[in-house]
Order: structure tokens, then C-alpha cells, then sequence
């Protein structure tokens, strides 16, 4: 089944909210990587398997398991997609498209799907996943644990807020194609960031990803490891409740 999300309509300012993860995905505090659950609130991720009791599908461009997405949007999304892996080889992207149930967490499921999809240890350090869930409207943001600290959320607001607007219009093609064309010039700046941390730091080079071009094109100032406090909107007005006949 197909659930519309709300469309870009002139008079409808609210725009699906962005989530944003810094760390722990229910309370955002700050959760060392090496934690087996967060200090302040407990979740972790044997929690969140037992709120998700399903086998997570393996991490693809997109993932789509309620087939609501076009089929077929691989292909058009061939060019951006090849274009951003040939920048940047080590990092991958993923599309997760969901509907979950009033009252989860789009932040919980993916992390969950993260770190539980089979098949993507060795490159899920570098990887990202943009979760969205359509029946709320959210978005989630989620990366390895290496690429993390250089992600400056505020950077990828408005292609998330682009991205979402399109979904919610039934533009997968251009938002998709979009959300990858603004991801070669983010993660450009992200990895070249953290290159520049590894070599300060000197670990093996291996550890950093490089981009397949020079930097030169990268002029924007990004600040590594000062990911915000959480600026959760609270005064957002209520939406109507959706129902779906479900
Ligand atoms: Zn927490």
C-alpha cells in the first residue's frame, strides 16, 4: 500500500521535520563508541532488536521493503550515484523508504537497520543511510562510526528538507538524483576533513577515505567533531493524526 506523504502545496510551510542523530538515537547523548548501551538512558541495540523482532534487509541504494518506491528508479538514478561513488570510492549511500507503525522511532529503526543489515561489516564505518519514514514524515540521517564526527548536520538540512519535499510529492527521480548530486559535494568536504584529521593524527591511510579528485573545489569551513546539541523543535504544531486504513 501507498501512502501519499503530504505534498509541496504554497500555503503549507511545514516541511517534514529532519531528524537529526548525533549519538545515542533516543536521548542524544553523547555515547562512546566503544558502549554497549547509552549512560543516560539505557537504549541500546539489543533494545532495539527487540523492538524490531524482524531480519534486516542487506543495505542497497535503495531499500524498499513495503514497495512503495517506483520500480525501476535504479536506473535513473545510474548517473548521480555512479558520479558520486567515482568521487568518493570508500563511502556509500543507502535510500531506506518505511512506514512505520504510530509510535516508533524512524531514528531507532535506523539504527537498528544500520548496524544489523547483513553483508556490510567492512564498509559500514564509511557508510550512510538516509531513513525516511512516510507515514510520519521524518528523516533520518545515519553513518559509520568513522564518517560521523566529520558529517556537520546543519550542512545536509536542506538537502534532507529537498529531498523530503520531492518524496512527498511523488518525485522520487529528482529528489533521489538531487539527494545524491548535494552528497558528492558533502562528503567530498567530509572526507576531506577527515583525511586531513588522519594525517594529523597519523594513522594508517587506509583509514580515511580519499576522493578521486583533488580538494580544490572544497571551499566551505567545516568544523570536525562539533556536532550540536540537539535543537528539537517542541513547538511544532500538532499534525493531524493519519490514518491509513491499515
Ligand atoms: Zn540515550
Amino acid at each position: 500500500m501507498f501512502f501519499p506523504l503530504k505534498t509541496k502545496q504554497p500555503t503549507e510551510p511545514s516541511l517534514p521535520q529532519v531528524v537529526r542523530r548525533a549519538s545515542c538515537p533516543r536521548c542524544r547523548s553523547e555515547v562512546p563508541e566503544s558502549a554497549k548501551a547509552c549512560g543516560t538512558c539505557g537504549f541500546s541495540l539489543s533494545l532495539c532488536e527487540a523492538i524490531f523482532p524482524f531480519e534486516a534487509p542487506p543495505l542497497s541504494l535503495i531499500v524498499d521493503p513495503s514497495r512503495v518506491v517506483p520500480p525501476g528508479i535504479e536506473k535513473h538514478l545510474a548517473r548521480p550515484y555512479k558520479a558520486l561513488r567515482k568521487r568518493i570510492p570508500q563511502v556509500d549511500i543507502c535510500f531506506c523508504f518505511v512506514q512505520l507503525q504510530h509510535g516508533y522511532s524512524v531514528e531507532e529503526f535506523a539504527f537498528w537497520l544500520f548496524n544489523t543489515a547483513p553483508g556490510a561489516d567492512h564498509s559500514r564505518a564509511w557508510s550512510l543511510l538516509v531513513t525516511v519514514d512516510l507515514l510520519s514524515g521524518q528523516l533520518s540521517l545515519t553513518s559509520g562510526y568513522a564518517l560521523e564526527p566529520f558529517l556537520v548536520p546543519e550542512s545536509w538540512e536542506a538537502s534532507l528538507q529537498e529531498l523530503a519535499a520531492c518524496v512527498g510529492d511523488g518525485q522520487w527521480n529528482e529528489g533521489l538524483a538531487g539527494f545524491l548530486r548535494d552528497s558528492r559535494d558533502l562528503l567530498s568536504s567530509a572526507c576531506y576533513v577527515a583525511r586531513r584529521h588522519a594525517q594529523a593524527h597519523q594513522y594508517a591511510q587506509s583509514e580515511a577515505p580519499g576522493t578521486s579528485e583533488d580538494f580544490q573545489e572544497v571551499t566551505s569551513p567545516v568544523r570536525p567533531s562539533c556536532i550540536p546539541p540537539e535543537q528539537k523543535e517542541h513547538d511544532q504544531p500538532a499534525k493531524e493524526p493519519i490514518t491509513t486504513g491499515a
